[in-house]
């Protein structure tokens, strides 16, 4: 029997007996079992997305692709998840939020930028023209 039916049956058998302070107490302990199932559930799903972001923060280190002027840093796939993860960069703000965006490439007058669609953080690449992302070492 979950704690939660027990608070329901201890409530019944209160309302049953007719003793008001009793159904009073038995109803204020549904609410307070209530609220701790539901701050369970919050707690169980906020664990459930810190462990999925543990797991997939694993597959980037930090880099810094572009030698130039910039010496701009961001997140790349390491070369051990080849095999699953196409080559891209990762917005370092975004990483550091606890999610993962990728960054897209934009010319923006001269230069190439990479743009987060999450957070619109603007890297500068200082270069005109970039590659294709690569991945790093582990
Ligand atoms: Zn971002």
């Amino acid at each position: 029997m979950s704690l939660k039916d027990l608070a329901k049956e201890v409530c019944d058998l209160a309302r049953a007996d007719g003793n008001v302070d009793l159904l009073e107490k038995a109803a204020k302990l549904m609410v307070a079992v209530t609220d701790l199932h539901y701050e369970n559930f919050q707690l169980k799903e906020k664990l459930m997305k810190q462990d999925a972001w543990d797991e997939q923060k694993k597959r980037y280190k930090l880099t810094t692709p572009w030698k130039g002027d910039s010496a701009a840093v961001v997140y790349a796939v390491k070369e051990s998840y080849k095999e699953t993860e196409t080559a891209h960069w990762a917005c370092p703000k975004c990483y550091d939020d606890g999610r993962r965006s990728i960054l897209q490439p934009n010319k923006a007058g001269e230069f190439i930028w990479l743009i987060c669609a999450t957070c619109n953080t603007k890297i500068s690449t200082s270069f005109r023209s970039i590659n294709a992302a690569e991945y790093v070492a582990d």
